[in-house]
């Protein structure tokens, strides 16, 4: 049972393009103040050492400064490219007070990465096996954090996820532009190395039951996410070209759409929102609305994504609510009216100010659901009024054996938060079937 395992990840070839040159690396680590009390480290959910990870890039050391990352995030290669740095981390950079340019916190740190997590350097992981197995339900960044971390301390780690590929939105949402699909996969496949089993097409509940799963593992951890896109209810939304945002990206993730010639209303104000609509006006579309109910310092997308989407082309139309779709067999327009604050603070439509957007595609993005009825499945694990599983601080479920984390627990976060997560529930895991063993 207490066997040594030495697990070497050797990954070769189709490294992507390096983020940054040598030089440029260099350059920009030089430039970082080394802070120490590093207000970078302490603003990411997972706390890389930010100053110790460049100081080791300054140092030629990018073999210590991988690890350096790795350690605190597994997927610090794809939160290197996806992560809103902007607000977290370099949003937190010294040198924003002193009127200079902010460290590039996550080019260095793809920079620092990519040649172990895509390349051929080695990551050597020695760890005692425990005899333990643990089943996690979805193969996201939430699952494959937490199976990482526990793979690493000894356990047998099996993730199933319903999905034909692993990676969750990391595969199939996240804007093409940020990560492709190949990269979300190439990282998987680094994971898996560290000793991670993944079974894809996989639907727990489905293809394989709650009880089964119990019976086979010692531990479970729901990393489980979200739903899709519920329709919004309007006339016509059963009309061709008419979809889930989500679906969309995933379809031009997987080089399925052309858009040429289209005119695309994505309504909602979020991340979804701008990641659909940055997407298609990169694909070519004649024209691309973004609909949205309320004004623009109201969305919740990240500024710097909501001025890429108006370069890009995106035309924003504020103030705005849908009220049917027209169109016949498919759609040819997007019916809507004008929003308004009462004074009471209520957003009320505005009487007599319907209008048409004549568009060939219409897309929801106004928020992922639930997954409510499938965690019902499992004993004892709650879910709040907002449908988000209830987990104590160390990401105990109120069944004794069950653990979650990721989006299903914060309702849509960040990947770098469905990875902290993981992690802490990793830990969690470990110390309780360590207690169990009497270890
Ligand atoms: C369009 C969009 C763009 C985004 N862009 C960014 C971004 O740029 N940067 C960023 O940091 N974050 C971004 N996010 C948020 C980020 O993707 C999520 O916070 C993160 O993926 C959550 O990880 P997770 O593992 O909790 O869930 P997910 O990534 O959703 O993974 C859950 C997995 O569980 C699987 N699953 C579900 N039910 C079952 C079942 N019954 N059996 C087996 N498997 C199951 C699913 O197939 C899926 O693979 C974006 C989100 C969206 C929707």
């Amino acid at each position: 049972m207490n066997q040594m395992m030495t697990t070497t990840v050797v990954m070769g070839g189709l490294a992507p393009q390096p983020t940054m040159s040598h030089d440029e690396a260099l350059v920009e680590a030089h430039r970082c103040l080394m802070c120490w009390d590093a207000p970078c480290t302490r603003a990411c959910p997972t706390t890389i050492d930010v100053p110790g990870f460049i100081k080791r890039i300054a140092n030629d050391d990018l073999l210590g400064s991988a690890r350096t990352i790795l350690e605190s995030n597994i997927l610090g290669a794809s939160c290197a490219r996806v992560c809103p740095t902007e607000v977290l981390c370099a949003g937190a950079c010294v040198l924003n007070d002193l009127h200079e340019r902010p460290i590039d916190i996550g080019r260095l740190q793809a920079y620092a990465t990519d040649d172990v997590v895509f390349g051929d350097i080695e990551l050597s992981v020695e760890s005692v096996q425990s005899g333990a197995s643990v089943g996690v339900v979805g193969a996201g960044p939430a699952g494959l954090s937490c199976g990482a971390e526990l793979a690493k301390l000894g356990h047998a780690v099996v993730l199933y996820d319903a999905r034909r590929q692993p990676g969750g939105l990391n595969t199939y949402g996240v804007a093409n532009y940020k990560m492709d699909m190949a990269t979300s996969l190439r990282e998987v496949e680094f994971v898996q190395g560290l000793g991670v089993e993944i079974r894809t097409s996989t639907a727990v509940g489905t293809d394989v039951s709650v009880g089964q799963l119990s019976a086979d593992h010692d531990a479970l951890f729901l990393g489980v996410g979200l739903g899709s896109v519920p329709p919004l209810g309007l006339p016509g939304e059963d009309l061709g070209g008419v979809g889930d945002a989500l679906d969309f990206i995933a379809d031009v993730r997987a080089g399925k759409v052309d858009l040429v010639g289209e005119r695309v209303a994505v309504i909602g104000g979020g991340n979804t929102a701008i990641d659909a609509v940055s997407q298609a006006s990169r694909l070519g579309a004649e024209r691309v609305y973004l609909v949205y109910r309320r004004d623009r310092d109201e969305m919740k997308a990240y500024p710097h994504d909501i001025e890429r989407a108006l370069s890009s082309g995106v035309e924003f139309i504020h103030w705005s609510a849908p009220i049917r779709i027209e169109g016949e067999g498919s759609v040819s327009a997007l019916v809507c009216e004008r929003t308004e604050y009462s004074s009471d603070g209520d957003l009320v439509s505005v009487p007599d100010s319907e209008y048409r957007i004549p568009v060939t595609m219409v897309l929801r993005a106004t928020g992922q659901e639930k997954r409510v009825g499938f965690l019902d499945q499992f004993d004892g694990v709650e879910t709040d009024h907002g449908g988000r599983v209830v987990v104590d601080d160390a990401f105990r479920t109120g069944n004794p054996g069950i653990w979650a984390g990721g989006d299903c627990v914060n309702g849509g976060k960040e990947v770098v938060n469905a990875v902290a997560h993981g992690k802490a529930a990793a830990m969690s895991i470990d110390a309780a079937l360590r207690a169990a063993a009497g270890k």
